[in-house]
């Protein structure tokens, strides 16, 4: 069962960072695909600065072949806050799926069908890794999705402070049952 503790969703791993990932362990355990969060993942919240050890993670992984392709999926809420993910997708040679209104946004599985769409025909949910630091990251495992939860980057700020503090209970009730580090 993907689904555990208090109603919460349990990741398949966890990582202390994207650029800790062993993507060989991933490719082992039959997946192909990467979808990966922006905010607090690949970035600090809202910022251009991308987390350069986990580009250089990723990249290594496309080139070994450790993944067959990667898309950043990102819920932005309007349509003009989707040109920051585009910017950042762009500069790494990374497609991406941003959501906003009226599509569906995470955790439907209609945007993370919509971001896998993007880098496969493959519509077997469990050839793809969710890599992310929140909770609409992780509903992904109620999908057959398999995910990988990172701490989140850079410190909270005031207007999602109160969306950390939900996060931060979000990991510790399922600290204690996270299935394996990778
Ligand atoms: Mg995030």
């Amino acid at each position: 069962m993907s689904y555990a503790g208090h109603g919460y969703p349990l990741p398949t791993w966890t990582a202390n960072s994207v650029g800790d990932i062993d993507f060989k362990v991933i490719k082992e355990a039959g997946v192909l695909y990467c979808l990966l969060d922006l905010d607090g993942t690949f970035t600090p919240t809202l910022s251009m600065d991308v987390c350069q050890n986990a580009v250089r993670n990723i990249q290594t992984a496309l080139w070994e072949g450790f993944i067959r392709a990667a898309c950043i999926i990102s819920n932005v809420g309007v349509w003009p806050l989707a040109h920051r993910v585009s910017a950042i997708a762009t500069k790494y040679h990374l497609p991406h799926h941003a959501c906003y209104w009226p599509w569906p946004m995470k955790p439907s599985v209609k945007a993370f069908e919509h971001a896998s769409a993007l880098i496969t025909s493959d519509t077997d949910h469990h050839k793809f890794v969710i890599i992310g630091d929140q909770r609409s990251d992780m509903e992904a495992t109620k999908y057959g999705y398999r995910t990988i939860l990172v701490p989140p980057l850079g410190t909270s700020t005031w207007w999602n402070s109160w969306k950390r503090k939900m996060e931060d209970d979000h990991r510790r009730r399922i600290g204690a049952r996270f299935p394996h580090e990778l």
